[in-house]
This record gives structure tokens, C-alpha cells and sequence, in this order.
């Protein structure tokens, strides 16, 4: 079986051998049993179902909610002389009744279509009709309300399943998922446990840093002159920070072009095709951008402000080295990145989800703030265990002794402590560093007042932000966040703990080793 699979993956793809996890996903998908596949961007998910469809008979259906990509991508199974065919919004009636023809003569290996086709009875029973061997969920997160893309239409796919006289064997793939919505994708899917295959999230080409603090249109500007033959993307979160990024990089002389769900389809496949085929160097986009994009030689992927939760973040960054050489994810913070996300977080439709998308949100800015191994972080998120650290991030490489903060940790706990625990970083920050204005009046008499000068208030707050990475403070979320101390911060409190910290300036901005 397995002769028969490595043949096609050579025939179809040009490859000789496989990556890590696709033989036992495979394997385990012919012998036919319903399959999980968590493998992070770039691992190489699609010939996961690809090649057990090449190798049976009757058509794969693969489920994706990636409209936008679905001609793309089969256009290159097409090019690879695989027939597959895709049927979402963007066809007319005539041409979805074409396709449907020639699924039953037989003429279509694998049929692309969009979660919300399956909201169409008549559509799901033709379906069941056919010959099936497969179902591919792809992004099967969506499937999960843990997960970070939620997609009600998803949750049709078992009913849709059970149609079938003989079920189809189903495969879920993604790249995102923590424990809970791995057991959200079981249970809803009914896979079980040993047919989940996890394989490693830590990609040890990519070295992560986050730059808090730095001035951001210099970073960016001198670090893209200091590799003037390197491809890269740079991240934003608004439409507008990519157009005024953009513009500052044209403006400096940069080939750039731009990406974000303003502009025309025209607009961007043409921005997008002019990144793909080398005509510029860099690219400025949204998250809008990147899904299903397969450029392998991306060397960095810097984010221009900090994005929501952890899944998008590693989804993005690690759009990067694709082609397994070394290459940098760098993250620039600053903590009006925060609220620009708090604020599109509330604007959310579903209300009930923002309490989590701010637990999410907690997450990420904990990253930031982490003096600990980035991948490692990153990692463990994920729900790996780690064994060691990357050795190559910006904090394993950050040679700045360590200094023994257990003293002004104290200080800051106890004032958190004698502010009853309801107020957020900023105000804590200001009482603790002596500020003069008008909302520190209340707290003016705490003995734990300006007991961190001559620290300054933004210092203060980044400690602050440093203890809650730390888990040493804990942070209730809502409209307005509000911190408290921790378990692990009572620790430090009656003396049990010790806190060590990188202090000095920050780490010096490095941008290119000497060659
Ligand atoms: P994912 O969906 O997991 O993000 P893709 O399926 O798009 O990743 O694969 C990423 C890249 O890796 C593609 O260019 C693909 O052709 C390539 N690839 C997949 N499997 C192999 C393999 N066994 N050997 C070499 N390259 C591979």
C-alpha cells in the first residue's frame, strides 16, 4: 500500500520521500480509519489526503474554507496532472451543474467545495450518491468553538457523513490546534485517539524574536537594506497600518507591494502575483493574506504590530522558511497593540466568544513579555512537551545577566494587594511609580505609593507586564482587564520564591551579524 503511495508522491509531485508524519497518516487513512493530522504550516498537510485519493478509486471531497484559494489550489493539482475541480460561490449555476456531471462520469479525483455548500440538502444528497472514499476536512479547527476561526457550517459535516450507504473514511488537517480543540475535533468527528498524529510544532529553522519598545518604521526600514536580496512579508493589523507601512517603504525607495480585504480581487491577486513571482521584495499585508500561499523562500516575517492569540501569530510567522532554511519571525511590540486588538476584538459580532478571544489576546501579549525560550513558548502552547530550549531566539540569545527583582516584585504585589485587587496594569503602574495625575488621587496615601521611584510609570508597567508572563500576576479579563496576584505570586509574597529578571536597556537591536 505504502509502495503504491511513494510511487504517486513521486509521479504527481516530484518528491522522493516523505516528511515526518505523512507516512503514518496516510497509511492510517488507506487502512481506513477516520484520521486528525495537526502538522504546522508548511508540513506538508495536502498530500496527506491527496495522495490516499490518487490511490483509490471514486472522488475525495475536501471540504475548505479557503473560497478565495480553492482556484489556486486546483490549478496546481491540474498543472500536476491530477483532475480535480472545486464548486463555492464564485460559479454559475451552468458551470456547477458541469462539474457535478462529470463527478458522476468519474472524470474528478478530487471535488474542493466550501463548508456552507453543505447547508444545501439537495446538494449533500447528490453528494451521498456518489462514490466517496474520502472526506478531507481542512482547517478542521473551524469545526471546534475553541478553536480560533469558528465556523458554524462545519458542524454539518457528521450529519452530511452519515448519509453515505458506505461512510467515507474522513480526514481532518490542521495546523492550530491546542489540546481542546483537538478533543473537540474527536468528539465531534468521532475520531478517536490513537488515530491522531501530532507531529513536531517547533520548527528549528525559524529563530523568534519580539522587539519591545523600538522605534518601528526605522526597524523596518534598516532591516530590510540590511538584506536587500531577501524575501519577506510584513505583517499589520489594520488596512490602514499596511497602507502607511506600505507607502513608508515605497517612499524609501523599497519594491514592495500590498495586501489587505480593501482592496479589489484584481487588485490583490495582481499585488500578490507581483510577491510570488519576485517582483518585489516584500510584501505588507493583513492576516487577509497567506492562507494556502506557498512561497518557500520567505527568509523573514516581521509583524508590524502584535497580532490576536498565539494561533494566528504562528500560522503567520511561520509562513517563513518554508523551504527549511534558517530564517526570522520577528514580532514588534508595543503595548498600544493591545488595545488596537482589544478594541477589533470587541468588535466582534459573537459576543459570547470575546471573553475567550481576550484570554486569547492574554496569551499573546504574555509572549511578548516571556523572558523565557520563544519556541519553547510557542510550543508548549500547542500542547507539546518541550525537551529543550531552541537556543536561537531572541531571549536564548540574550546575554544580559539575570538580576534578582524578588524585592520589587514584592513591592508590586503588595500593592496590587492594597489596591483590592481591581484595577488594571496602568493605574498600578502609575501609583507604584509616584505619578502626579488625577486618577493615582484615591491611592495617594498607600504606603505602597511611589515606592518604585524613581522607576518611571511606562517602566513600571512593562515589569508589571513582565510578572504576568511570569504568572506571578494573573489578569481578569473584560472591558477594562483588572490584575490580581496568583498562587505562584503569593509565593513570592511570604518570601518562598525568588523572581530574576534581565534588566539593564533592553537587548541591543542586532539587525545582521557581520558576514
Ligand atoms: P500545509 O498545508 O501543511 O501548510 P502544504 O501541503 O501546502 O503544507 O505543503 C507545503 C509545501 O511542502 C508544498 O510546497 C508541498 O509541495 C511541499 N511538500 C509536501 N510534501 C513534501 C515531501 N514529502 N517532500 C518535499 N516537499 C513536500
Amino acid at each position: 500500500m505504502l509502495q503504491q503511495a511513494r510511487q504517486v508522491l513521486k509521479q504527481y509531485f516530484g518528491y522522493d520521500s516523505f516528511r515526518i508524519g505523512q507516512e503514518q497518516v496516510i497509511q492510517n487513512v488507506l487502512e481506513g480509519r477516520d484520521t486528525l493530522c495537526v502538522m504546522p504550516t508548511g508540513g506538508g498537510k495536502s498530500v496527506c489526503y491527496q495522495i490516499p485519493s490518487l490511490c483509490s478509486d471514486g472522488t475525495t471531497i475536501v471540504i475548505s474554507p479557503l473560497i478565495s484559494l480553492m482556484k489556486d489550489q486546483v490549478d496546481i493539482l491540474r498543472s500536476n496532472g491530477i483532475p480535480a475541480a472545486f464548486i463555492n460561490s464564485s460559479l454559475t449555476y451552468s458551470q456547477i451543474d458541469q462539474t457535478m456531471e462529470d463527478v458522476r462520469n468519474g472524470l474528478t479525483k478530487l471535488l474542493y467545495i466550501a463548508p456552507e455548500r453543505l447547508e444545501n440538502e439537495s446538494f449533500c444528497k447528490e453528494l451521498s450518491q456518489l462514490n466517496v472514499p474520502f472526506v478531507a476536512i481542512d482547517e478542521a479547527h473551524c469545526i471546534s468553538q475553541w478553536g480560533h476561526d469558528f465556523r458554524p457550517s462545519y458542524r454539518i459535516i457528521s450529519n452530511l457523513v452519515s448519509l453515505w450507504n458506505k461512510k467515507p473514511t474522513l480526514i481532518a488537517l490542521t495546523a492550530t490546534a491546542t489540546p481542546s480543540v483537538i478533543d473537540d475535533i474527536c468528539s465531534l468527528l468521532a475520531i478517536d485517539e490513537e488515530d491522531v498524529y501530532i507531529t513536531g510544532f517547533s520548527r528549528e529553522n525559524l529563530s523568534f524574536k519580539v522587539l519591545v519598545g523600538v522605534d518601528k518604521d526605522k526597524y523596518v526600514k534598516k532591516y530590510i537594506q540590511s538584506y536587500p536580496n531577501e524575501t519577506g512579508i510584513i505583517y499589520a493589523a489594520t488596512r490602514k497600518s499596511v497602507e502607511s507601512v506600505y507607502e513608508m517603504l515605497l517612499k524609501s525607495g523599497v519594491r514592495v507591494a500590498k495586501y489587505h480585504a480593501g482592496m479589489t480581487e484584481t487588485e490583490r491577486t495582481k499585488e500578490q502575483n507581483r510577491f510570488l513571482n519576485d517582483e518585489v521584495q516584500i510584501i505588507v499585508a493583513t492576516n487577509a493574506f497567506g492562507m494556502g500561499i506557498n512561497k518557500t523562500n520567505v527568509r523573514f516575517v516581521i509583524h508590524y504590530q502584535m497580532p490576536r492569540n498565539m494561533e494566528s501569530y504562528y500560522q503567520e510567522a511561520g509562513r517563513a522558511g518554508r523551504d527549511g532554511l534558517p530564517s526570522e519571525c520577528i514580532l514588534l511590540y508595543s503595548s498600544v497593540d493591545e488595545q488596537t486588538q482589544r478594541f477589533l476584538i470587541d468588535q466582534s459580532l459573537d459576543r459570547s466568544r470575546i471573553p475567550f478571544e481576550l484570554k486569547k489576546l492574554q496569551t499573546m501579549v504574555d509572549y511578548c513579555h516571556t523572558q523565557h525560550c520563544l519556541q519553547a513558548y510557542i510550543v508548549e502552547y500547542f500542547g507539546e512537551q518541550v525537551s529543550q530550549e531552541c537556543g536561537q531566539c531572541g531571549n536564548c540569545t540574550d546575554e544580559r545577566p539575570k538580576t534578582d527583582v524578588t524585592e520589587e516584585t514584592q513591592k508590586v504585589l503588595s500593592c496590587v494587594v492594597r489596591m483590592g485587587q481591581k484595577f488594571g496594569k496602568t493605574i498600578t503602574a502609575d501609583v507604584l511609580a509616584g505619578a502626579r495625575n488625577k486618577k493615582v488621587v484615591d491611592f495617594k496615601h498607600l504606603s505602597t505609593y511611589g515606592i518604585l521611584k524613581p522607576m518611571s510609570s511606562k517602566e513600571v508597567s512593562r515589569f508589571i507586564e513582565f510578572l504576568i508572563a511570569e504568572k506571578l500576576l494573573s489578569v481578569k479579563p473584560g472591558q477594562y482587564p483588572t490584575i490580581y496576584v496568583s498562587e505562584k505570586g503569593k509565593e513570592v509574597l511570604i518570601g518562598d520564591r525568588k523572581v530574576l529578571r534581565r534588566l539593564s536597556e533592553e537587548p541591543k537591536v542586532v539587525i545582521k551579524d557581520d558576514p
